[in-house]
């Protein structure tokens, strides 16, 4: 699909067959909370099994951690997520709806209210009068608290603005702030984008959800949800680099639950309270240690060939083989490369440890959006736990001490100068250089990492946008009809092949036809049906994205084939058993 498909039909889809429901749907629901139904935990599982096997299994250099969803609350103290991790939140004095600030014309834009001014502004010409007359009409029921529909001499100033200058007010945006602001030329407030009303100052919401551990609710004895799985892995990073026999660079990868009080959960699943992160965290030396072991740091100016790693690569090149290496994954999972794009994040945009971020986004049918960001994240982390727990997270470096061992003092020296000059010329502390330099001359280091940080919720919404298709089809008689078909990628499909028995009444049909399922489900997500036409049972395989349907007839009872039809071209071959699981491995291999 079709991103221009609306998100509505995905949902409806989503419920029908059993991929997602509303959280206690039968107690009204909870915003920001979704259960994966029946097809929708098969699929969400194929994403995460896909990213592990990918991330973990296929490579010698990341180790897994399952760690706990609950940990110490100094660990959100040293990673900064308790003084800092907020959104900035409003709240409208007059219909006393809660809002993200910085969400505000969003929201309206998705309004009734927002779509019904924008039609006014497209189909008015910039005439004042036709602009006006909305504030009369729709508004009234749709924004009631806007000063300009309760306020005559607002509505009157109004108008005046607009026909004197429509072109200012020219998006939607300029206009219901107008509505707001028309007799007040100071001020440029926003209005609520439910009712129109006024909006309190915003301020920072921590986006934390709290417990209590243990029988006594005080103080002491708060803790938080995680709202992110990477802390954890900075938390045990001695205790993975002391099992595993990993040296730097490596990386730790974990798949788990994430939690945030989301102020304004919007877009279906896209921004959940309760969801789930697939988190990689790549240690690898610092710049300043490759240079001492390697005489040199590979950059991207010296355009390095990014499929395999090299010893020399510096932080840069990590990072923009880590976004490489993610869009690769995206784009096997199914995502065509022309539906994503790299958003890269710059100035105030950039968090202040960090050296890099980029962001993928998708286009979802409620716009582009974030699907996973790949930060280069410097040694903050680690260093922050180091100073909060009072624990090293120095890393000792073999090939470091040794090719420190092979300087002489003024090689040294020149060295050592050469990084505090460095480090003096972007504003950094010349004794913590010098300490730095003093460490790295023993061999040892804080590791820095570089962090592709995906949600797997998020993905699983931008891969049922993808799949969403409703084909016209002519029959042979010239007949009309519409298929809806999700094109998934095999190996994300949540059912790979279903059987059926031609028919159900011939008893040799169906025991051969039981047997096949049996065999098959073994191996994969399989699903019987016998019910219905032939016809009827393919379309509702092709509804769910199940790529192959297998059919047994009367011909094998004489020579063992079945008929397989594929989802995509519906085309149908006979095959064996054995072959359809040559064919089936082959294309769920990752
Ligand atoms: P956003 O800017 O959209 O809030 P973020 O930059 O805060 O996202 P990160 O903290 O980088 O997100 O989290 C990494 C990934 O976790 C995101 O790219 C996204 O896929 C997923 N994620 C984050 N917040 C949510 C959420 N509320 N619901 C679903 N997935 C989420």
């Amino acid at each position: 699909m079709s991103n221009e498909s609306s998100l509505s039909v995905i949902t409806t889809l989503c419920k029908r067959r059993g991929f997602i429901f509303h959280s206690s749907e039968i107690y009204g629901g909870m915003p920001g909370f979704f259960d994966y139904g029946p097809l929708g935990c098969e699929m969400k599982r194929n994403i995460k099994e896909d990213w592990w096997k990918t991330t973990v299994r296929n490579r010698e250099d990341v180790e897994g951690l399952d760690a706990t969803i609950i940990m110490h609350p100094d660990i959100w103290k040293a990673s900064g997520h308790l003084d800092t991790f907020s959104d900035p939140m409003t709240m409208c004095k007059a219909c006393k709806k809660l809002m993200r600030a910085d969400q505000i014309w969003d929201i309206f834009a998705d309004s009734d209210a927002g779509q019904s001014l924008q039609k006014v502004l497209d189909e008015s010409n910039g005439e004042a009068g036709k602009i006006v007359a909305w504030c009369k009409g729709k508004a009234k029921g749709q924004t009631p608290n806007l000063p300009a529909v309760l306020n005559a001499d607002v509505l009157t100033a109004a108008y005046e603005k607009l026909n004197a200058d429509a072109a200012s007010y020219a998006d939607l945006k300029s206009l219901y702030t107008l509505f707001f602001n028309a007799k007040n030329s100071e001020q440029k407030i926003s209005p609520c984008p439910h009712c129109g009303g006024e909006l309190t100052e915003p301020r920072p919401f921590n986006l934390m959800f709290k417990t209590v551990v243990g029988p006594i609710d005080d103080e002491k004895n708060t803790a938080y949800l995680r709202p992110e799985t990477a802390q954890a892995i900075f938390a045990q990073f001695l205790n993975v680099l002391a099992t595993s026999r990993q040296s730097v660079p490596f990386g730790i990868a974990q798949i788990g639950k994430s939690f945030r009080n989301e102020v304004t959960p919007r877009n279906y699943t896209f921004r959940s309270r309760e969801f789930e992160q697939m988190e990689l965290e790549f240690f690898i030396r610092p710049d300043e240690a490759v240079e001492l072991i390697y005489g040199k740091v590979t950059t991207l100016a010296d355009n390095p060939d990014l499929t395999t790693p090299e010893d020399a690569w510096g932080w840069e090149v990590w990072h923009r083989y880590w976004v490489t290496q993610r869009k690769g994954w995206v784009a096997s999972c199914g995502l065509p490369v022309d539906s994503f794009v790299e958003s890269v994040h710059e100035g105030d945009d950039l968090a202040h440890y960090a050296r890099a971020c980029v962001d993928l986004e998708y286009r979802f049918p409620f716009g582009v959006q974030e699907l996973e960001g790949i930060a280069a994240r410097s040694d903050f982390d680690l260093s922050q736990h180091q100073k909060h727990s009072g624990k090293s997270m120095e890393v000792f470096d073999e090939p470091l001490k040794l090719a420190c061992k092979k300087m002489d003092d003024a090689a040294k020296s020149a060295f050592m100068d050469k990084v505090v000059a460095d480090w003096t010329a972007c504003g950094k502390d010349e004794a913590v250089a010098r300490a730095f330099v003093a460490r790295l001359f023993e061999g040892r280091y804080i590791p820095h990492v570089i962090e592709p940080s995906a949600g797997v919720d998020r993905m699983m919404l931008a891969l049922l946008c993808n799949a969403y298709d409703e084909q016209k089809l002519v029959d042979s008689k010239g007949k009309e009809d519409t298929r809806l078909v999700m094109h998934f990628q095999p190996r994300i499909a949540p059912i790979k092949v279903a059987v059926f028995p031609l028919v159900k009444n011939k008893p040799e049909i169906y025991n051969k036809a039981r047997e096949v399922f049996e065999h098959l489900r073994r191996r994969y997500a399989a699903f019987w049906d016998q019910s219905g036409a032939i016809g009827r049972r393919y379309r509702r395989q092709d509804e769910i994205g199940t790529p192959w349907c297998v059919t047994v007839d009367f011909d094998t009872m004489e020579d063992g084939t079945m008929t397989v039809r594929d989802r995509d071209s519906m085309e149908q071959k006979r095959m064996t058993l054995d072959e359809l699981k040559v064919m089936m491995d082959e294309a769920l291999l990752v």
